[in-house]
């Protein structure tokens, strides 16, 4: 099963990456917070106490065994920005911009907040690198989960090959319409590979987040690739969704570690 339950919390984990990093996707059962963040709610720019983020973070740091310390997470921006980690984020420090955060040192977590864009987990097990990345939209059409792939080969001599690739849970493409101006940006950034990711249903067009990213990764390299097939929409028990909830909703986590240190 991929779920795991712990402490009174509940996180997917993906078979694919194995056990030589430390890995999850957090639902939001467990946490603290009241509604409409009830209640493992990670996101503090959403209207929920600071007290009440702090002691989800707690909470989740303490049921893997890691140190809250060893953070490194950034102000996410729906850019194509790449950040690489090369020591934790003090607490008391202000985050840097980035959407995708890769690091080869295994005293760091990196960490993210999502409530229906992708979280994309990536594995280098040959040269031991780790990477984060956080794709909606916009992030997909800039093809960011592309240039996270290829980042990791120049920094560090990844082969795209060795990359194992984790697509967690997100809107699925039952839940996910999009205007005419998005559509635009989609067939402009994938051409003819537009008609895969998009499918017209009733008079709405609908957009497959995570086949878009898949053939992202793919077009660079990368073989191994998990896709969660798990809608936030669909399962508002489990997961915040900004769609589904009109807005007024957390945000959970998801992260990964390198296990040796
Ligand atoms: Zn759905």
């Amino acid at each position: 099963m991929p779920f795991v339950e712990i402490n009174g919390l509940e996180y997917y984990r993906f078979d694919l990456l194995g056990n030589e990093v430390i890995q999850a996707v957090f639902t939001r059962k467990g946490g603290v917070s009241p509604q409409p963040w009830a209640s493992l709610n990670l996101g503090g720019t959403v209207g929920d106490s600071r007290e009440n983020v702090i002691e989800n973070r707690r909470r989740i740091f303490d049921a893997l065994g890691i140190e809250v310390e060893s953070i490194f997470d950034v102000w996410q921006v729906h850019s194509d920005k790449i950040l690489l980690s090369e020591k934790p984020r003090p607490l008391d420090h202000p985050h840097e911009k980035a959407d995708a955060i890769v690091t080869n040192n295994p005293s760091i977590t990196l960490f993210m907040r999502f409530a229906d864009c992708v979280p994309i987990l990536l594995f280098d097990p040959v040269h031991q690198v780790i990477g984060l990345i956080h794709a909606g939209w916009k992030g997909t059409v800039q093809k960011i989960a592309a240039k996270t792939v290829q980042f990791m080969a120049q920094q560090f001599n990844s082969s795209p090959a060795d990359i194992l690739a984790g697509i967690g849970p997100s809107i699925g493409v039952d839940h996910y319409i999009i205007g005419d101006d998005v559509v635009q940006e989609v067939n402009k950034s994938f051409g003819s590979q537009g008609k895969i990711v998009l499918h017209p249903v009733n008079g709405s067009i609908h957009f497959d987040l995570w086949s878009a990213n898949e053939i992202l990764l793919r077009e660079v390299g990368v073989k191994s690739i998990q896709v969660a097939q798990v809608c936030t929409a669909c399962d508002l028990e489990r997961w915040f969704s900004h769609r589904a909830e009109q807005g007024k909703t957390g945000r959970f986590a998801a992260l990964i570690k390198l296990r040796k240190s």
